[in-house]
Order: C-alpha cells, then sequence, then structure tokens
C-alpha cells in the first residue's frame, strides 16, 4: 500500500459525502471504526451500528468494493487502507480523530482465511500474509485508538475471532494461530485498559453464510478431493443447532458490546456459533 498513505483522508481516496447525508456526532450514540467492513461480517457490523446511530467510519483495502459500499451506505465514511500497514491505520484514526476528537469503539474486523494445506507444505509467504492480516492488523489499530480512549475514560475494542480460536484446526494452522493470538490478545487489553474505563472483548463467529465461507469450503474440498457438499454437511455436523450463522447475527452481538448495556462485559471471548463441538474432520 506504499504511496496511498498521504492520500487516505485527502478526498481523493476516501470517499466522502456532504455532511448533510451523515449523522452528525451530536446526536449520534458515538463513534465507531469497524476494520475490513466494505462487505460480509464487516458490512454488516457497520450496518447495524448505524441504524442505532452511530456515525460509522470503515476501512477496506478493496477500493472497488469500498465504493459500492458509499453506494449501499451513502451515511458512513470509507477510507481506503490496508490494516496491515501502520502508516495506513495511523492516517485513519487521525482522520476520524480530527474530525470528531474521539472514537468511542473499534471493530477489528478485516481478516483473511489463509490457505489450507498440511503444516509441511504451507507457503511461508502465505503465513505471514495471514499473521500479518488477523494479528498485526489488529494491534497497529489498537496502538492507534488507546491514546484518545485512556483521554475519554472510556472505549470498547471488540476483535473479531473465529471458533478456530477455540479448537485446534487442521490444515488452517495460519488461521488458528491468528486467531488464539487475538484472544491472548482481547485479555490482555482487558486487564491492561480496564482500570481505563476500556473495554476489550472477542467474538468467535462459526461458519458464516455467503461468499467466504464457500471460498474455503471449496478450497478445502479441492485439497482432500471430496464435493464441497460433502465438506459443508461435516461443517455443519460440528454444530449442535447444525446450521451456519448470518453476518447480522454477529453485528447483533457487536452492537451490543459496543453499547452501554454490555458496560461491565470485559477480557470475554463469545462465540455466536450456535455451540461448535469440534473442528475435526472424518476424512
Ligand atoms: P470477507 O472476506 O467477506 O470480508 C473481509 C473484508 O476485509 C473484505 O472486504 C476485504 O477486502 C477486507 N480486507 C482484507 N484484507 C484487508 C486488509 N489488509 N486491510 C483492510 N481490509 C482488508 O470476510 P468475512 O467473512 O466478513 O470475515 C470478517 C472477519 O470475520 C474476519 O476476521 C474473519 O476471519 C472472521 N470470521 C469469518 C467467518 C466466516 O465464516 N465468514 C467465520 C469466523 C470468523
Amino acid at each position: 500500500m506504499a504511496g496511498l498513505t498521504g492520500a487516505i483522508m485527502d478526498g481523493s481516496q476516501t470517499f466522502e459525502r456532504p455532511d448533510n447525508q451523515r449523522g452528525g456526532s451530536e446526536e449520534s450514540l458515538g463513534i465507531a471504526i469497524v476494520t475490513g467492513a466494505a462487505s460480509g461480517i464487516g458490512e454488516a457490523v457497520a450496518r447495524k451500528l448505524a441504524s442505532e446511530n452511530w456515525t460509522v467510519h470503515i476501512c477496506d483495502i478493496d477500493a472497488n468494493a469500498l465504493k459500492r459500499f458509499s453506494d449501499r451506505h451513502p451515511n458512513i465514511h470509507t477510507s481506503v487502507a490496508s490494516v496491515s500497514n501502520p502508516a495506513d491505520v495511523q492516517s485513519v484514526v487521525q482522520g476520524v480523530l480530527e474530525k470528531h476528537g474521539r472514537i468511542d469503539a473499534l471493530i477489528n474486523n478485516a481478516g483473511i482465511s489463509g490457505m489450507t494445506a498440511p503444516v509441511e507444505e504451507f507457503d511461508i509467504e502465505d503465513w505471514r500474509r495471514t499473521i500479518d492480516i488477523n494479528v498485526n492488523g489488529s494491534f497497529y489499530f489498537v496502538r492507534e485508538v488507546v491514546p484518545a480512549m485512556k483521554a475519554a475514560g472510556k472505549g470498547a475494542i471488540i476483535n473479531i475471532a473465529s471458533t478456530a480460536a477455540l479448537f485446534g484446526y487442521p490444515q488452517r494452522s495460519a488461521y488458528a494461530a491468528a486467531k488464539w493470538a487475538i484472544l491472548g490478545f482481547t485479555k490482555t487489553l482487558a486487564m491492561e485498559l480496564g482500570p481505563f474505563g476500556i473495554r476489550a472483548n472477542a467474538i468467535c463467529p462459526g461458519s458464516v453464510e455467503g461468499p467466504r465461507i464457500d471460498g474455503v469450503i471449496e478450497r478445502d474440498a479441492a485439497k482432500r478431493g471430496v464435493k464441497p457438499e460433502d465438506v459443508r454437511r461435516v461443517y455443519e455436523g460440528q454444530v449442535s443447532m447444525r446450521s451456519f450463522v448470518s453476518a447480522d447475527d454477529i453485528a447483533n452481538m457487536c452492537a451490543f458490546l459496543a453499547s452501554g448495556q454490555s458496560r461491565f462485559v470485559s477480557g470475554q471471548v463469545i462465540a455466536v456459533d450456535g455451540h461448535t463441538e469440534s473442528l475435526s474432520f472424518p476424512f
């Protein structure tokens, strides 16, 4: 993302809307940043928070997806930024602080699934990228928002982990390592920042209906030499409620954890998954 950094908030890379099309900060419930939110779970979270009268800023690495997002959600601010680029992250946070003077909620959602492969065949670059986006990106954002949250004496940090952070996950070693790291990071943030009135929680989504899980299933099936529908059946069978969840289910939990209704909920790892029993595979 080199070369983009200086332009993130300058209007050429930020798809700005006139102020009269946005929730103003006066009547807003708070200022929230959602990362990797041009699509999928992040989009559902941004939409839910905006519907509850939060002023929402999202970022995403995909400029075209952001343009489409802006068409769907003209009241939500957007920036092109990579969470794995510390300078991009700094620009996004500074831009929000310059505009509103505070950040009340950070939802670290951006993440990639990484490859599906036996550990000895794992591509080193893929491993690094998976850790970089899923783990380092969350750290960069937390590092930037915490001074403002400490100054305000409040804030909610929500890290999107996965049920892969609750079990071993064969053939998905980078993703599992990254998501377990997110839980350690979350617990540590809760301890370190609790005295400053800042809460930190992690959500572990189960498989979410949508194109991302379809891709994961297809790659898993190709690797195992079976049909995608067989893999899907196994995934569903791993869950007590025998079903995938929706992005809105995750967004609802996010909205709760960002709000004052959860004012003494911190350091928690909350699965929204219909109760995953195992991630092991019969074949
Ligand atoms: P998605 O692929 O639909 O959306 C992810 C978004 O992140 C995309 O818009 C993408 O452009 C963006 N992104 C990717 N790299 C980025 C980067 N470096 N900087 C900024 N943005 C970047 O994924 P999703 O299913 O919505 O997943 C969101 C989060 O939920 C991820 O952390 C994922 O690991 C987690 N999760 C998803 C599922 C699931 O089944 N979909 C299950 C458990 C956990």
